[in-house]
């Protein structure tokens, strides 16, 4: 029964979350627990609880940036980079409320804004505050800015080094709270902890990955400017994968260097020895795939992410809503069904609407034809520039078309989309608006930042 317990997703989903708060309150425990200095009066005592508030949310950052399969598994990337973004801003804003408030209650306090003049411990403050900002400022206006994205990681990856650092020398320096030796060893576990993830991220991991390499099998183009890149293990059994699932792909360099890309898997989850990607040319990266050269070395770093119909064992059938290359989670779900389907003798319904410009851009369209013969699969394809004699759909993705498809008793099925910011968006405002239970609609972003 406890262990029954301990595998529901949902307690394990409560225990991540226990855990954080846990982490995030523990030093103001200890410093209830353990008498804090006398006489300082109840405003100065607060604000230094919201600036050790604040270094626990920030150290606690990198875990789950880590990559973390356990936690990833009960959440998905998306939901945690959410999280991940919104504690950095109530981490941000505690971060300059702590000092707000001591120079109102101590107006002699603000002298220590001279960075000339002021202790060390104060300059650390001012030096992590400014790495903050620059954080804050460089990732929410990045595209505005015109950072390209690998340079703007590393420099993410620098300035949340320096915030933390700084903020910890920061309170040790200042010593008040923290002078008993105990309370500094737990502050120092807490950022050698966060270090030590850093190394695993950095170091340990890409050392696993360079013990598993792929080669390139086949490039091989689809309609609508995209390239299947198909990889074989090498010396290893590959991995198996829920499909809807994605890995991050180092091609060519070692994955040391850290220029990686994430991309669903668009082949059958049960087939470890030759994993599939279909890729968009859309950037620098993407549009070199089609150069890559069979032989070429690979390493992957997966399977991540919970937008997967395999959660749903209970589910009467599955309402898959795809745009564009958001085909690709939808095409390795329905081949892994199809392969499956005799062995499982699983006869559930599904039903894609896949909307694309042209009909020329429809990738995948004949093998999604012929999966038809084997799954009970209903396809619509809606186009926004459709050919003079098509009598499909046409358009957008709206209520009034979803209305014409999805079943009446709407929280029999679940619902997957993955397609373009906007049209996620309205697709989901649209399926709330039809009454389908928000528990059963799954979203893949492919922009992550
Ligand atoms: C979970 C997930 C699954 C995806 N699956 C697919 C797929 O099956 N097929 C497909 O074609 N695309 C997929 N993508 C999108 C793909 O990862 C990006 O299009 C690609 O990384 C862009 O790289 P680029 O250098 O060609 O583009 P650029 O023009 O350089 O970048 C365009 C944008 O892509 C994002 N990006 C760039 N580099 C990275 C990186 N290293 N890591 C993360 N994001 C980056 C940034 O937001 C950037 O602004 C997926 C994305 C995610 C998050």
């Amino acid at each position: 029964m406890r262990s029954l317990l301990m595998r529901s997703p949902v307690v394990v989903a409560a225990c991540w979350i226990g855990a954080y708060i846990f982490i995030t309150l523990l030093p103001l425990v200890i410093l209830l627990v353990y008498p804090a200095p006398v006489g300082r009066g109840f405003w100065i005592d607060f604000s230094v609880a919201l600036g050790f508030i604040a270094l626990a949310m920030m150290a606690l950052q990198f875990s789950l940036t880590a990559r973390i399969n356990r936690i990833e598994a009960s959440y998905g990337i998306d939901i945690i980079l959410q999280f991940h973004r919104y504690i950095s801003l109530v981490a941000f804003a505690l971060v300059l409320i702590h000092p707000l408030i001591l120079f109102v209650v101590q107006p002699e306090t603000l002298q220590l804004l001279n960075f000339f003049t002021a202790p060390w411990r104060a300059k650390m403050a001012v030096l992590g505050t400014l790495a903050l900002i620059a954080l804050v400022v460089t990732t929410i206006w990045r595209q505005k800015l015109k950072i390209p994205y690998e340079p703007w990681r590393t420099l993410h990856g620098v300035l949340a080094v320096l915030t933390v650092g700084l903020g910890l020398g920061h309170a040790i320096a200042v010593g008040n709270y923290l002078g008993l030796f105990w309370k500094a060893v737990l502050w120092t576990a807490i950022a050698l902890a966060a270090l030590w993830l850093l190394v695993y991220v950095r170091l340990v991991k890409p050392f696993f990955m360079l013990k598993k390499p792929y080669l390139v099998e086949e490039v091989r183009p689809e309609h609508g400017n995209v390239w299947t890149l198909a990889l074989r293990p090498r010396g290893h059994e590959g991995i198996r994968f829920d499909p809807g699932q994605f890995a991050w792909i180092t091609l060519e360099i070692s994955p040391f260097r850290m220029r990686e890309h994430p991309f669903s898997m668009s082949s059958n989850g049960d087939n470890p020895e030759r994993i599939e990607f279909s890729i968009k040319a859309l950037g620098d990266f993407t549009k070199t795939i089609k150069d890559v050269k069979p032989g070429t070395k690979a390493f992957l770093d997966g399977p991540y992410g919970v937008f997967t119909t395999e959660r749903y064992e209970d589910s009467a059938g599955f309402v898959l809503i795809a745009g564009g290359i958001g085909i690709t989670p939808m095409m390795s779900i329905l081949v892994t069904q199809a392969e499956r389907k005799a062995e499982r003798k699983d006869e559930r319904p599904y039903l894609l609407i896949y909307a694309s410009k042209t009909w020329e851009d429809v990738t995948f369209s004949e093998e999604l034809d012929k999966l038809k013969e084997k799954l009970d699969l209903t396809i619509v394809h809606v186009l926004r520039e459709p050919p003079e004699n098509w009598s499909g759909e046409k358009g957008y993705v709206d209520k009034e078309l979803l209305e014409r498809y999805i079943p009446k008793r709407r929280a029999t099925r679940q619902y997957f989309i993955c397609a373009a910011p906007k049209m996620m968006e309205q697709v989901e405002l649209a399926l709330h608006q039809l009454d389908v239970p928000p528990t059963n609609i799954h979203m893949e972003h492919f922009n992550l930042v």
